[in-house]
């Protein structure tokens, strides 16, 4: 079997979609994975919805992924162009083939009689669709009126009885009742190609050996395999992906959940940990872990293994996929991912962050998560009140001779290294006869602020001798005038 040629074909009509992203992880995987080649197709003839800024956004999204592709519409390939609308003639000379052969036919029919077609079938209830009244139009007729520039669009000529049939592989043969596809509109009266035809058109032109898309797609593909079978061209085989969906199970949407690969990148969702993410929503490691590389996946993913179930998007998840991500990154590399998205700390340098991330890695769920827990590190502790430093079922009274004690105690440590800080605190304990909270307590908010702080002796290791006791006593001169007052 020859090398696969797969596809991926988005709509630059808006925010590069994470869809997109699901549609092409598996694409660009299977394609590596086989030595194949993944092809980047910018579909848009639909003028409408076109944005012109979309198309770029997609290359860079797709590119911050590490999703490249090997041929596209930047970087060129053997079937260039990789841009639809720069394909038009190919679709009007292929409209002529359709035409010639009498698969196609010109349609005359108005917008009026359209809707009122339309109307009637509602009202009896019947199936909607094209009622076939241009079919018998003979094909010399076609072409005088369509010559003398009377509006109409070319569909296609749907046979009249039997079925279509197919196979999907994930989903095994389809068969669909030839009276239930509809004679699809292939070239709009504009002279535009719609999706269906260019589709066909150019994953025939392309060599596109499989169709792996989203499931939206499937009611699609009779339509397609009818073109497939009047251009006499090989079926691809085809994968339908099941849609991404909000937690109702409706249609990843929106309104429900963020759907820009931007929205993604923002937040600092790490690539890998967002990739790692949509694996899992089509496919299960056969080893059952849940975090894993991408060499991981490439090593164990085939086309076939994608499940079919409602895959329902889970935002607390993608947080911790992406702490797991996080933390098996050294600092450097953190503080390089930092950098490239302009979310460095205020005040961070690398050495800093060398000596910060290892305390607060485990507390790091997204990029911007590093600025907000190394505040105290970086700056200085976030502002408090004296009624923060009291200790549980304690008394703020008792706060400035604890704070006194603990900073006492401090000043005769040296090396300033864990251990010799954890014994420090423990004698200070001791001598005041309080338990932990008692002490930790009011340290931690005098040293960084917040109750959340990492382990304590970390912090005043990492702080240093004269920040930590410039605090300590800060923070008992707070308490002791608060009292006072
Ligand atoms: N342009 C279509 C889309 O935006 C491509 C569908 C396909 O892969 O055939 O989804």
């Amino acid at each position: 079997m020859s090398a696969p040629r797969v596809r991926i074909a988005p709509s630059p009509t808006g925010d590069p979609h994470v869809g997109t992203a699901y549609v092409a992880l598996f694409n660009r995987t299977w394609a590596t994975r086989e030595g194949g080649s993944f092809l980047l197709r910018i579909d848009d003839t639909d003028r409408s919805r076109y944005q012109a800024s979309s198309e770029e956004q997609i290359f860079r999204a797709l590119r911050w992924l590490g999703l490249d592709w090997d041929e596209g519409p930047d970087i060129g390939g053997p079937h260039a162009p990789y841009r639809q609308s720069e394909r038009q003639e190919m679709y009007a000379e292929k409209i002529r083939e359709l035409l010639g052969t009498g698969a196609a036919y010109r349609c005359f029919c108005t917008q009026e009689r359209l809707s009122a077609l339309r109307e009637e079938q509602n009202a009896r209830k019947e199936r909607l669709g094209y009622d076939g009244h241009c079919r018998s139009i003979p094909i010399a007729d076609g072409e005088r009126r369509a010559a003398a520039g009377e509006t109409h669009v070319v569909r296609l000529r749907v046979p009249e009885g039997g079925s279509t049939t197919f196979r999907d592989e994930l989903r095994g043969p389809i068969e669909v009742r030839n009276e239930e596809i509809d004679d699809q509109v292939l070239m709009k009266s504009d002279g535009f190609p719609t999706y269906h035809l260019a589709n066909v058109v150019d994953d025939i032109a392309f060599g596109v050996t499989e169709v792996v898309r989203a499931e939206e797609w499937l009611i699609s593909t009779p339509k397609h395999v009818l073109l497939y079978a009047a251009f006499g061209a090989t079926l691809p085989r085809f994968f339908h992906v099941p849609l991404l969906r909000n937690q109702d199970k409706s249609k990843i949407s929106k309104r429900k959940n963020p759907v820009s690969l931007d929205w993604y990148r923002e937040q600092g969702y790490l690539p890998e940990a967002l990739l790692n993410f949509l694996a899992l929503m089509g496919w299960a490691s056969p080893s059952g872990e849940e975090v894993f590389d991408r060499e991981h996946f490439a090593e164990h993913f085939r086309l076939e293994d994608i499940s079919l179930g409602a895959p329902i998007f889970d935002l607390e998840k993608l947080d911790w996929l992406n702490g797991q991500h996080l933390r098996r990154l050294d600092a450097a590399e953190i503080t390089a991912r930092l950098e490239a998205e302009g979310m460095m700390p205020e005040g961070a340098d690398a050495e800093g962050l060398r000596v910060i991330l290892p305390v607060v890695l485990e507390r790091l769920h997204r990029l911007p998560d590093v600025a907000e827990k190394t505040r105290w590190f970086f700056g200085e502790a976030d502002p408090y009140e004296a009624a923060d430093l009291t200790p549980p079922k304690g008394d703020l009274r008792d706060v400035p001779a604890t704070l006194g004690r603990a900073e006492e105690c401090l000043r005769g440590v040296d090396p300033w290294e864990l251990p010799a800080i954890e014994a420090a605190l423990e004698a200070a304990r001791a001598d005041l006869g309080v338990k932990k909270p008692q002490l930790f307590m009011p340290l931690r908010i005098a040293l960084t602020g917040r109750k959340d702080s990492p382990g304590i002796f970390e912090v005043i290791e990492v702080l240093g001798r004269e920040r930590s006791l410039e605090r300590i006593a800060a923070a008992a001169r707070c308490a002791g005038e608060a009292v006072d007052a």
